[in-house]
């Protein structure tokens, strides 16, 4: 029986993963449910589950589940904060962390459970971005085992010899990372200013959360992958490549040195990934039907145009600079996302903002933690200010 805390668990990721625990009461239990502030939906999720503890991180939203919960009988104790997200992602009787919160906020709760070395499940590709190098030093130091839900990394995963002991020694010449370029690849330039954010988190193949959305709709999110993939499999940026792939079915490949392409395929269905992760190295069932080839007919791949995803340079720009940038870079696509979404700029303004902030940016090798938090914080400052330019500029 393994026991599962989900960080995150009211989300895209959560959903789609207690759909696929739903179906194996028998292998894994419930520890503990986390979500930031979306009391009626965790409740729920509370009396289907009954977890050990439920964890809100907005003060208001924990007391009203609190008081929903009271003379009910279930056996959930209601935690609230950012530290109980740490609590329940470390404590001793935890094997697996789902960490499925997204943005920085993920960072803590998910090093939390790589320093106590649990099974960690890793959607939030925010986390390893932020602090890469420390982050996969301590998943080896406390010998935690990384398992990548994000579906090209995971793809990556299935095509790499396990244990993979590195690119030169697997023989792969380069990691090809697949995506479908966002619901904006045919909208003409011109259009681009006046996108609204529910055209752009209106993502033709995947159903997700509304930021990763918006940075599939930039490729920020194939920039963040870049980032990422680089971490996860210890490869250079020159052995990455980003390939556009329309129809989401290939999630990602890895070319040999002997010029063997291994592609992994399925459903765009985040339970196929979620489920690999939870039973590897077994298979277990999911609800994902299969995929039908025939319906299919042909898969296409292209390149992607600079132009149209400036964020996606930005961020393999980032890579190559390393240290903090990386992290500076996420910091400031989060606080222009927000603004777009909360309708205060416009589309174009999300990769302006970032490059303004990356090009003030001078970064240094972060020693710990807490570097990586000050850079976050600074680079936010600089999105503040660059983005009060970029209105003035509005109006
Ligand atoms: P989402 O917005 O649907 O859900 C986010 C979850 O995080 C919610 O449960 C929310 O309550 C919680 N949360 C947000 N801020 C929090 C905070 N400060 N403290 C505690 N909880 C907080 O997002 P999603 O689409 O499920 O994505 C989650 C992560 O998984 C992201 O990092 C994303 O990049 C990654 N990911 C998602 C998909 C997908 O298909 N949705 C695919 C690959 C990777
Ligand atoms: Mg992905």
């Amino acid at each position: 029986m393994q026991r599962i805390t989900i960080l995150g668990s009211t989300g895209s990721i959560g959903v789609s993963t207690l759909d696929v625990l739903s179906g194996h009461p028998d292998r894994y239990q419930v520890f503990a449910l986390a979500a930031q502030s979306s009391d009626a939906k965790l409740l729920e999720q509370v009396e289907r589950f009954h977890p050990r503890y439920a964890v809100l991180c907005e003060p208001a939203a924990a007391e009203r589940l609190r008081s929903s919960l009271q003379g009910r009988g279930l056996p959930t104790e209601v935690l609230c904060g950012a530290e109980a997200l740490v609590e329940v992602a470390s404590a001793a009787e935890v094997d697996t962390v789902v960490a499925a919160v997204v943005g920085a906020a993920g960072l803590a709760p998910t090093l939390a459970a790589v320093t106590h070395g649990k099974r960690v499940l890793l959607a939030n590709k925010e986390s390893l971005v932020m602090a890469g190098r420390l982050f996969m030093d301590a998943v080896r130091r406390h010998n935690a085992q990384l398992l990548p839900v994000d579906s090209e990394h995971n793809a990556i995963f299935q095509c790499l010899p396990q244990p993979f002991a590195g690119m030169s020694s697997a023989g792969v010449r380069r990691l090809i990372l697949t995506g479908s370029g966002g619901p904006f690849r045919d909208l003409p330039l011109s259009a681009f200013g006046s996108i609204t954010p529910d055209q752009a988190c209106a993502h033709p193949n995947w159903s997700m959360g509304r930021k990763i959305s918006v940075d599939s709709a930039t490729m920020m999110n194939k920039g963040l992958e870049f980032i990422e993939a680089c971490w996860l499999f210890d490869a250079q940026p020159e052995q990455l490549e980003v390939v556009l792939h329309p129809q989401s079915i290939v999630h990602s490949m890895v070319e040999f040195l002997d010029g063997s392409v291994l592609a992994q395929m399925g459903q765009p269905d985040m339970r196929t990934p979620i489920a690999h992760c939870l039973a590897w190295p077994e298979r277990i069932k999911n609800r994902v039907p299969s995929l039908n080839f025939f319906q299919l007919g042909s898969l296409s791949f292209g390149a992607p145009d600079p132009e149209r995803y400036p964020c996606l340079d930005l961020a393999i720009a980032a890579m190559r600079s390393g240290g903090t940038a990386p992290a500076a870079l996420n910091a400031a696509n989060e606080i222009a996302v927000a603004e777009f979404l909360t309708g205060r700029i416009s589309f174009p303004q999300i990769a302006i903002t970032v490059d303004r902030v990356m090009q003030g940016w001078n970064g240094w090798e972060p020693r710990d933690l807490d570097c990586v938090i000050e850079a976050d914080l600074r680079a936010r400052a600089m999105a503040a200010d660059a983005l009060v330019a970029c209105r003035r500029v509005a109006l």
